[in-house]
């Protein structure tokens, strides 16, 4: 950690996200006295109490510089609005996936808006990409199970601007917004009719 800040400290933010593996609150704090030295951005849900405890993560920014990223694991309006109010968070998470749909995860963001503080959609997706454009206090796309030596871990099931893949983050570090109606991108049913492995009809 403090020689990724070291090489590239200087001309790049900084995040860690352990995703809830550290064993305990003292390995928190111990990794984010490091994000301190190394001057990272934001340090999310480093530890396992699942990304949940207010009381411990209020506790761990008094400890620590670095300002923390949690409610990925929270679900809903009201919880992330506890979250806020208890003093369990700096940045906040939210995501259409968790948090009731486009409209849920809105709610959200703008709850947060109202709090003075930035929310940050929890990995990528075009809902996401659309909600990130829609409000004024998010920061950065999340792209997840990226490798440079890894030329695609998702399905090409829209266009490769839209895939989520590292080809599709231009010069300056952006990624593209459909323009379409509804999410905006026509989904390649020609690749996908020619992958299926089966169906399931919902009514
Ligand atoms: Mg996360």
């Amino acid at each position: 950690m403090l020689e990724v800040g070291r090489r590239v400290g200087d001309r790049m933010a900084l995040m860690i996200d352990p995703a809830c593996e550290y064993n305990t609150w003292g390995e928190a704090l111990l990794v984010g006295r490091a994000c301190d030295e190394a001057g990272f951005f934001w340090l999310e849900d480093p530890y396992k109490d699942g990304g949940v405890s207010m009381f411990g993560h209020q506790r761990l920014r008094e400890k620590i510089e670095t300002p923390i990223l949690q409610a990925e694991h929270i679900f809903g309006l009201e919880g992330h609005v506890d979250f806020i109010v208890n003093g369990g968070t700096d940045f906040v998470r939210a995501g259409v996936y968790e948090d009731g749909g486009i409209t849920g995860a809105m709610k959200v963001a703008h709850a947060v808006e109202g709090f003075g503080l930035d929310v940050e959609f929890h990995g990528g997706g075009l809902a996401h990409r659309h909600c990130i454009a829609a409000v004024r206090n998010a920061n950065f796309y999340e792209l997840g199970l990226l490798n440079p030596k890894v030329k695609s871990s998702k399905p090409p099931i829209y266009p490769p601007e839209f895939t989520d893949e590292l080809e599709g983050v231009d010069s300056n570090g952006h990624v593209a917004v459909p323009q379409g109606p509804g999410l905006g991108v026509e989904m390649d049913w020609d690749y996908i009719n020619a992958h299926k492995v089966d169906t399931i009809t919902r009514e």
